[in-house]
């Protein structure tokens, strides 16, 4: 997909596939004008709700309902917008936004792609990038933390936050630009400016964004956690007991020989996807070796691996062999089940560093097991998260972190060096302002944008 694109008329159905109380076709355009005035005999006054059928070519009522105009720039892509709310069902609204197409074919009306009035809302300045972004997020919300956030996003707090930052930065760049050419001032221009304590507001404000991003992100992204251990020690029941009432999405990916079965919680609003496996000993059975096989390569991918072990066999040979061949970069949680079988004082001590004792059956150190997964996954609990970020953002950030401290290791080391400290503050400018759009690339952007519904 291109981005720097096409004007073309573009529709699509905006609501969910399946059935609905209503439905909704969405067409945007430069100048809808004539396309309005071939579908409706009544003259369509811009931002009033018309109620009118909507006829074949034949005159023949396909359906009966609302239609709004929004005349550009007043309108969700900045260009003209005509939105007909009838019937939710799917092959009524396939009909109408057929019918759509074939009267718009004089004025080249085509079917959307993925995210294309978004992308049209962003290149006509309608939303940042980072807003953008955040609609998709808002859509995909899994929990009211996350929309929230996603919200604030969409709502601008974070592409504010963002830019007050970059204008710290270009006017400080104005100030070594101007002074670079004057070669007689550079010897005192950290000083004339304070230029240091100013690069050092900057970059603690920077590293505040970041840390909200981070939780942001968390929201967002969620922790791949994937239970392992031997067979019966209590992995499904685990998976079960955290499921609780949650309201669970099972994904069972078919395989050959075991269904993997991925289960979303929340903690705190936090996503946990949990991938439960088959349970790991030796074994001459071929079927068995290949789910062992998988498991291990769920492991090898987990953001935390939960080593589950049996209270009564905690200590065993197989269980140390096990610990030994987890991945040593991946936070490994030991958790020892089933402490309700044997002596409660006998190792239930839950002070233990890395080790917790737990009972899936009774419910005991639930809560600790799950206040852990969050602190693994950076989480802070009550903290808010003022904006949802993506992982995009987070590099951008840490990447305009390291050129702000290379200017100010440049201002520290004082004279000649006035063109690398100016060059440092372009290039922490590039990176926030691609977090907004500002700087990116048509690549990026096709990529973000075909990520999206059709439609939104
Ligand atoms: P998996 O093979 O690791 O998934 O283990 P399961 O979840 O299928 O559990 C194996 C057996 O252990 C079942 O009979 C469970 O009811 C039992 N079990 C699981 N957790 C507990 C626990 O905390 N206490 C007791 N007493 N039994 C448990
Ligand atoms: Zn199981």
């Amino acid at each position: 997909m291109t981005i720097s694109g096409t004007t073309d008329p573009i529709a699509a159905i905006a609501t969910a596939p399946g059935k609905g109380g209503i439905g909704v076709v969405r067409i945007s355009g430069p100048n809808l004008d004539g396309l309005a005035a071939a579908l409706f005999d009544t003259p369509l006054k811009a931002r009033h709700a018309h109620y009118l059928p909507f006829n074949d070519s034949q005159g023949q009522p396909i359906d009966a309902g609302i239609v709004l105009y929004f005349k550009g720039p007043h309108s969700y892509t900045g260009e003209d917008v005509l939105e007909l709310q009838g019937h939710g069902g799917p092959a009524v609204l396939r009909r109408v936004l057929q019918h759509c197409i074939e009267a718009g074919r004089p004025w080249g009306v085509r079917h959307a792609q993925p995210g294309e009035f978004t992308q049209r809302a962003f290149l006509n300045d309608r939303l940042d990038l980072a807003q953008a972004e955040a609609v998709a997020d808002l859509i995909d919300a899994s929990s009211e933390a996350a929309a929230r956030s996603a919200m604030a996003s969409l709502s601008g707090a974070f592409s504010k936050a963002v830019s007050e930052l970059n204008e710290r930065i270009i006017h400080l760049r104005m100030l070594v630009e101007a002074t670079l050419d004057f070669p007689e001032e550079e010897i005192d221009f950290l000083e004339k400016y304070q230029a240091k304590p100013t690069l050092d507001g900057i970059i603690a404000d920077l590293a505040a964004i970041r840390r909200d991003a981070r939780q942001g992100m968390i929201l967002r992204e969620g922790l791949h956690v994937v239970l392992a251990g031997r067979p019966n020690v209590g992995k499904s029941s685990l998976l079960n007991a955290l499921a609780g009432d949650d309201v669970a999405i099972v994904t069972a990916i078919a395989g050959t020989t075991r269904d993997r079965v991925i289960q979303q919680i929340h903690i705190d609003g936090v996503p946990i996807h949990i991938v439960d496996t088959a349970g790991l000993r030796e074994t001459d059975d071929e079927v068995e070796r290949i789910g062992i096989a998988r498991t291990w390569a769920e492991i090898e991918r987990a953001d935390v691996v939960i080593h589950l072990q049996d209270a009564r066999d905690a200590t065993d040979e197989l269980e140390v062999q096990i610990a030994q061949r987890l991945p040593v970069r991946t936070p490994i949680l030991t958790v020892v089940n089933k402490v309700d079988l044997i002596d409660a004082t006998a190792g239930a001590d839950t002070s233990e560093e890395d080790t917790l004792y737990i009972s899936a059956k009774t419910g005991h150190n639930l809560d600790q097991l799950r206040r852990r997964l969050l602190d693994i996954a950076g989480w802070s609990p009550g903290a808010q998260s003022p904006w949802l970020a993506r992982e995009r953002h987070l590099r951008a950030l840490e990447e305009a972190g390291e050129h702000l401290n290379r200017a100010r290791e440049h201002a520290e080391h004082d004279d000649q060096v006035l063109d690398l400290f100016a060059e440092e503050l372009r290039l922490a400018h590039e990176a926030l302002g691609a977090i907004t759009g500002q700087f990116t690339s048509d690549d990026l952007l096709g990529e973000i944008f075909s990520s999206f519904c059709i439609g939104k």
